[in-house]
């Protein structure tokens, strides 16, 4: 059963969005959903569009957030970073920030390097109000303290990066990709990588091989002048600081770039190519459907969406039938 009111409006939306119920539980939704402040006015699909003669961009901007979004689902980037309807991260989101900060600040000298500085910096920078409860808030702020701050240190705090929170920006067909690169530098096993922290578990964790993000800063390094301090780089990882759930040490998963530079390079340029050849498609047509193979966990819009029961019409709607059709269709 539900837990929350916000969990039991969408719960009674979900019954009345579902067309395989039986109509007395369906209408019994609406009468719930009234009783818990609902207004059903405000509900998606209830307005037309608007009007989509807006003229197409001429010049474009993106980053490996949009990017990344785009080709996880065309809907999802379309509200969330055209329309800027996505309300932002939770508070997993907001700490991984803060130790991203925190890192940053230790690579630059702000906070000594050492793990009790780091830690005070932490618990000085805390915000508890950001959690759902104190019991949530205690248990993410242990984590950190007692898994990633320490395995951070293990792993790199001997090896000062040579670029932190590096940003770029470069020019592509016509769109300026630009971001921020975590770490550069040299790692325990010898030679320069990128590296991307990452907060989360590495139990679902991303092929460094295939990630666009990893290839977006590898070309990054090598496209703008002023990265080309950082040349050559052997290698790009993703660094799962608090490493797989039970285990908890750092996992590192890295793809040896060297001796593949070419065609490393190749692969994600023609990954790019059609992810902004995709961006100026959805800016001309103004449409956009949801992908049948996204990843739809972590998406804010699945009430939006009509891959699920809540985001599609509530009523079906009649197709309209045109004078043609009817002329022809006879008395
Ligand atoms: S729920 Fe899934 S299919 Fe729907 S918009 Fe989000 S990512 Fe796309």
């Amino acid at each position: 059963d539900p837990v929350s009111v916000g969990e039991a409006a969408a719960a009674w939306r979900r019954t009345l969005g579902d067309a395989t119920l039986e109509a007395p539980d369906r209408l019994a939704a609406v009468a719930g959903g009234l009783a818990l402040g609902e207004d059903p006015g405000r509900w998606w699909f209830q307005r037309e569009w608007t009007a989509q003669d807006a003229p197409p961009k001429e010049h474009l901007s993106l980053s490996f957030s949009r990017l990344d979004r785009l080709e996880n689902c065309e809907l999802q980037f379309v509200l969330g970073d055209e329309l800027g309807l996505d309300p932002g991260g939770g508070y997993q989101a907001w700490v991984g920030r803060l130790i991203h900060q925190l890192i940053e600040d230790v690579e630059n000298g702000k906070v000594e390097r050492t793990q009790a500085a780091f830690i005070e910096a932490l618990n000085e920078r805390w915000q508890e109000p950001r959690f759902p409860s104190y019991a949530v808030s205690e248990a993410e702020r242990r984590h950190a303290i007692r898994v990633l701050i320490p395995n951070w240190f293990k792993r790199y705090a001997d090896l000062p990066a040579e670029a932190t929170e590096q940003a770029f920006r470069f020019e592509y067909e016509g769109a300026t990709i630009k971001g921020k690169i975590d770490r550069i530098g040299p790692v325990p096993e010898g030679g320069r990588r990128i590296t991307d922290y990452k907060t989360g578990a590495a139990d679902n964790a991303d092929r460094p091989a295939e990630s666009l993000q990893l290839g977006i800063y590898y070309l990054a390094v090598n496209e703008c002048d002023d990265l080309a301090p950082y040349r050559p780089v052997d290698a790009v990882e993703l660094a799962y600081l608090p490493g797989k759930k039970g285990k908890w040490e750092l996992v590192p998963l890295s793809w040896q770039v060297s001796g593949a530079e070419e065609n490393y390079k190749a692969t994600m340029r023609e990954r790019l190519s059609g992810l902004i050849e995709s961006v100026r498609r959805l800016d001309r047509e103004g449409r956009s459907s949801p992908s049948t193979t996204a990843r739809c966990f972590f998406c804010r819009f699945q009430t939006m969406c009509s891959r699920y029961p809540e985001g599609g019409e509530v009523f079906p709607v009649a197709r309209p039938i045109s004078l043609k059709a009817a002329a022809e269709a006879g008395p």
